[in-house]
């Protein structure tokens, strides 16, 4: 078989660096190598040939771990169809083409049923996970980002946040007899971004503005509800549970590499970029309404918090002004369902 293709190449013994000059030819159903020292076959199954590509070096792997390197990529292809073994490529490459393809589509049924159904389960078995110690820490830097962006000191005078913080915690704790109620810690803040607003941070950070305590002056009972259902928000995780879906990927790698550092950057983001789905909206409104009624107050106090936010929105989009921070109370959409809700509400 003196008549098959020659191929003058390079072969690397796999074990040292060095590249040794190899002339290459196909013989029945061998690869055949000849070296200086002597010649090398290999059957032809066993090789793992070069992929095809059209540009580059080809690198063949050989059974002994050894390979060959071919600079010329044109030349290698010319001297393998030479060889009869373009049948041979193009069905490897037909088939690699398949195999692709079937595992692309397979990666996107995956993914679908992943997002559909495994993303929310997902998301909030991590959220309930999430260490207490971890979730404080993502709401104190949240806390930190969004009071740089959006948020100025109060005027309210420091007696009237007092009075307001009392109210509030002694509506939590008829709530709560036994002490078990979820962390808060409530502060008061001009924003002339939020303007009348309230919102919730994981960890139990609720902050509300100063319009909002001026449009509610003469209705406690209704400011207590808003920060009641900013508790809810805190009790159901509802924060972290947005934050994880919006980045279950790094959440995951950080949680289960230790290293929560990725993920906590992108928290503030999130948070400040993101809504709290409808479902988490009326799960603190039912948080809201029982806490108020086991406190003693009815909830239907809220229908008027709802009224005033409505006629100030008219307002605002007379102005061209709106809220900046989706989680913050007064962005959540559906006033007319939520007014039945509290109206309606009773207890079972
Ligand atoms: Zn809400």
């Amino acid at each position: 078989m003196t008549t098959a293709p020659r191929l003058l190449s390079t072969w690397f013994d796999g074990r040292s660096p060095r590249a040794q000059v190899c002339e290459l030819s196909i013989e029945g159903q061998e690869l055949v190598l000849t070296l200086v020292g002597g010649e090398r076959r290999y059957p032809l199954r066993q090789v793992r040939w070069a992929e095809r590509r059209s540009h580059g070096q080809r690198q063949s792997e050989l059974p002994d771990g050894s390979l060959i390197q071919h600079a010329d990529a044109g030349e290698w292809d010319a001297w393998r169809q030479a060889s009869g073994q373009r049948e041979a490529a193009v069905v490897g490459w037909m088939q690699s083409w398949r195999a692709t393809l079937v595992a692309m589509v397979a990666s996107v049924v995956f993914l679908g049923a992943a997002w559909t159904w495994g993303v929310p389960w997902l998301s909030q078995a991590v959220a309930q996970q999430v260490p207490r110690s971890l979730e404080a820490r993502l709401g104190e830097q949240s806390m930190q980002q969004l009071d740089r962006l959006f948020l100025q000191p109060s005027a309210l005078p420091a007696p009237q946040q007092q009075a307001l913080r009392e109210r509030f915690a002694s509506t939590v704790e008829r709530g709560y007899p036994e002490g078990d109620a979820p962390p808060w810690q409530l502060s008061f803040h001009q924003s002339k971004a939020l303007g009348a607003n309230a919102f919730a941070l994981p960890g139990g950070h609720i902050v509300i503005t100063d319009d909002l305590v001026k449009l509610l002056a003469d209705q406690p009972d209704a400011i207590n509800g808003v920060l009641a259902h900013e508790l809810g928000h805190v009790h159901h995780r509802h924060g972290l549970d947005m934050v994880v879906r919006a980045s279950l990927i790094s959440a995951l790698v950080g949680v289960v590499l230790g290293d929560a550092s990725g993920f906590i950057a992108t928290v503030p983001a999130t948070l400040a970029t993101q809504a709290y789905s409808r479902d988490a909206e009326r799960e603190s409104d039912a948080f809201a309404a029982r806490l108020l009624h086991e406190s003693g107050v009815s909830p239907s106090v809220m229908v008027v918090f709802f009224e005033r936010i409505q006629q100030q929105e008219k307002q605002e989009d007379e102005a061209g002004d709106s809220a900046a921070l989706p989680i913050a109370v007064s962005s959540h959409p559906d006033h007319a369902e939520r007014i039945r809700f509290f109206r309606e509400w009773q207890p079972d």
